[in-house]
């Protein structure tokens, strides 16, 4: 048979193409092509394994049922158990949670830990649900997935619209399903007093930070004196500001969506946060200049650390970025075109998938002290952390230099062969 005829007809796959998933595999094909990946295996890695849809009917507060739509999407398992988080959003589709699923699988890959790739969601507005309908819809749809999922089969998370009580739902009914016993190695991201880890709340901003430090110093620059712009001041942003400034950076410029503010001489970055808990924003720091967000990204610093939302850098200011560095603290800030862009001009860029590790390397902790029932210090989980983050920045960026390439294809490259030997010595099932 062709290889055209051993293809599926492209048109009966539509519904699982989105523009997330359709990037995804421009990078993935780019790659594949460096490392001369065997083409069976890409054949493979370009499709999701299994895709669940759910209906998922909730009893809202006045007595209605409203039936959501959910998904979980497990891409591959390859290396171990299907890991990714769980999207509560108005805008989730089938297609969105693919592509999700398919950098999941990728990321956990190139962080080199023993997990697949998987993500789920409901299309909901969670803004909109009391929290007894939370709970109820929560619980329903861990009920409709539940047959798929378990500490050995598929680990979820939270994500954008999910949070630590959501994922103690989510055990809680899981557990109940499996006869009661309690499983908390079933999600992560759980509250620490029911088998969360401690460490997860920093994971990211001090991934972020670790990734920082040795981008800098494979770049010859040190972090003790260095100017550093943050944009984003939420979970990982002010972790990212607050690490950095505790390492005698001067945190030049942060915003959020209040705006930006910026002092030459370094911000004082735990008044900073002591301040935006008072005034739910960082506009109007005492001592400091109002900028805009888009001034924000273009502040001259040595690294310029993305944290808020995706696309933010693209061919548009692409050529007006100062930064030396750019470490994505955020899911895609960066574009694919203002990649070749910034390469050209010289500006390292450590990716997401590596940059951002730090809260999946954490999950995986917990999930790990959750199997032994054995918990670890704080101390413990910072620093093994820092093992694995460091670890892959170093392998891919010797890829990188090997191959020389860009930081964000080394990452797929890297990603992708470490699958390609992994699929290979397992073959394929039945033959
Ligand atoms: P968050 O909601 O805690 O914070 C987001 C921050 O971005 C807020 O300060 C918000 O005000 C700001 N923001 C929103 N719109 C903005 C705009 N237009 N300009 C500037 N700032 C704006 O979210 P988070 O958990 O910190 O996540 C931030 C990013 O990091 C997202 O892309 C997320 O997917 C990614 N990420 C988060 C984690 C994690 O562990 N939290 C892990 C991996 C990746």
């Amino acid at each position: 048979m062709s290889q055209q005829q051993n293809n599926l007809n492209p048109q009966s796959e539509a519904h699982l193409h989105g523009p997330l998933f359709q990037n995804t595999l421009q990078n993935f094909d780019e790659a594949a092509k460096i490392i001369n990946c065997d083409p069976n295996v890409a054949a493979r890695l370009r499709k999701p394994r299994r895709s669940l849809t759910v209906s998922v009917p909730v009893r809202m507060d006045d007595y209605t049922v409203k039936v959501f739509t959910g998904y979980r999407v497990q891409y591959n398992s390859t290396l171990g158990p299907y890991k990714g988080g769980i999207r509560f959003h108005q805008n989730v589709d089938l297609p969105e949670v693919v592509g999700m699923a398919a950098l999941m699988t990728f990321k956990n890959s190139v962080l080199g830990l023993p997990l697949g790739g998987a993500k789920g969601g409901v299309c909901v507005d969670p803004t909109r649900l009391s929290r007894t309908e939370k709970q109820n819809l929560t619980r329903r749809y861990t009920s409709e997935i539940s047959a798929f999922v378990g500490p050995n089969k598929d680990i979820p998370a939270p994500d954008v619209g999910t949070d630590p009580q959501t994922m103690a739902w989510f055990m809680d009914t899981y557990s109940h399903e499996q006869g009661g016993y309690a499983q908390p190695g079933v999600v992560t991201g759980k509250p620490v007093e029911i088998g969360g880890s401690l460490g997860r709340n920093h994971a990211t901003g001090l991934g972020v930070i670790y990734i920082t430090e040795r981008a800098m110093e494979v770049n010859q620059m040190q972090m003790a004196g260095s100017r550093i712009a943050v944009q984003g001041f939420g979970n990982v942003g002010s972790f990212a500001a607050k690490f950095a400034h505790e390492r005698g950076a001067r945190v030049v410029a942060v915003s959020d969506v209040t705006g930006g503010i910026f002092n030459g001489d370094g911000l004082n970055i735990p008044e900073v946060i002591e301040y935006v808990k008072q005034n739910k924003g960082v506009k109007g720091f005492p001592g400091s200049q109002e900028i805009t967000n888009e001034q924000l990204l273009e502040v001259e610093c040595e690294a310029l650390l993305p944290c808020a939302l995706e696309g933010q850098i693209d061919t548009h200011n692409a050529e007006k970025i100062k930064a030396k560095l750019i470490i994505e603290g955020a899911n895609g800030p960066v574009t694919n075109a203002a990649t070749k862009i910034l390469d050209k001009r010289g500006i390292f860029i450590a990716p997401d998938v590596i940059a951002n590790g730090g809260g999946v390397i954490v999950s995986y902790f917990e999930w790990v002290q959750d199997i032994m029932s054995f918990f670890w210090e704080e101390a413990d989980v910072d620093s093994k952390l820092k093992a694995i983050i460091l670890k892959a920045f170093d392998h891919v960026h010797k890829f990188k230099l090997e191959k020389n390439i860009d930081m964000r294809t080394a990452a797929m490259a890297a990603s992708i062969a470490r699958l390609e030997k992994a699929m290979l010595l397992r073959g394929l099932y039945p033959r």
